[in-house]
């Protein structure tokens, strides 16, 4: 199909696959009637993610951007492809975010993470210890989208080879040591289950999604570094309040303290699988 151009790989799960992985919201209560998930999927370059925040140009606007671009391309698709299927009177909804709770990554992107499971459900890859979507193609370098439909499809499954090497760099690059090794997570996704290291979700929504860690991708753009400890529990009255330590000219001038925050994920940045 021409209008799925810019998609490299397509998964598809049944709905009662995708609801029993944890953390789904209700998707027969977002679409009555639903039946199947399709996932759309586009790499992100390699060179532009290994360049992220790196020398010799210290800059991550780049990813950034492709990382969004990346997304809102899938989208399109998936909004395409609803629109075909209605054709065939299949009613389709596209959606960006399936996880009941996560905190999306500043500039409003969704958590890679919280979503990864739903694409090792249609099919794409495997779970790696860091919680991303590993594909033997691209490793975790891709972002994806979800087209929701009453279309009942055949759902794809992952046969290729294992591909977490277990080396831990994911853990050992993260700035605020969100990732866990002493403890692992069982998760159980469609027939099989995988391990993964447990996230401190606070630590995580620190650096991904409020951008208060220069070493997260902040730096690049020269942003003043609210310099606070990274917090193990938060309320929201503090979220508030540390926000107001951010660089002057996201407090006060755009008035929008997550204004032009620039995000590497670390662990996706370093993570060896499907590089050449
Ligand atoms: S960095 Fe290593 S441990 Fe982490 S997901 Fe990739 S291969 Fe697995």
């Amino acid at each position: 199909m021409p209008f799925l151009s810019q998609v490299d790989k397509i998964g598809i799960a049944s709905v009662e696959t995708v609801e029993k992985v944890p953390n789904s919201l209700n998707l027969r209560k977002i679409l009555p009637g639903a039946k199947s998930l399709i996932v759309l999927l586009a790499h992100i370059l390699d060179e532009v993610v290994k360049l992220a925040g790196k020398p010799p140009a210290e800059d991550g606007v780049s990813y950034t951007f492709l990382r969004y671009q990346t997304i809102r391309e899938m989208f399109w698709a998936a909004d395409d492809l609803a629109r075909w299927l209605s054709l065939k009177g299949e009613c389709s909804i596209p959606l960006l975010d399936l996880a009941l709770k996560s905190f999306p990554t500043s500039g409003g992107t969704p958590d890679l993470r919280a979503n990864s499971p739903f694409a090792v459900a249609a099919g794409l890859g495997e779970l790696g210890l860091s919680g991303l979507l590993l594909t033997p193609e691209y490793g975790p370098r891709q972002r994806f989208c979800f087209l929701l439909t009453t279309a009942e499809l055949p759902e794809t499954a992952y046969n290729g080879p294992a591909l977490c090497t277990k080396c831990g760099k994911c853990a050992d690059a993260c700035p605020v040591r969100a990732l866990d090794t002493k403890k692992l997570e069982k998760i159980s996704i469609g027939n099989r289950e995988y391990l993964q290291y447990a996230r401190q979700e606070t630590r995580c929504r620190w650096a991904r999604s409020l951008g208060m860690v220069p070493e997260a991708g902040n730096f690049c753009i020269g942003w003043k570094d609210p310099k606070l400890p990274v917090p193990d529990k938060l309320t929201e009255e503090q979220v508030k309040e540390s926000l107001q330590h951010k660089d002057p000219i996201q407090v006060r001038l755009y008035r929008n303290p997550l204004c032009m925050d620039i995000i590497i994920e670390r662990c996706l940045q370093v993570c060896p699988v499907g590089k050449i």
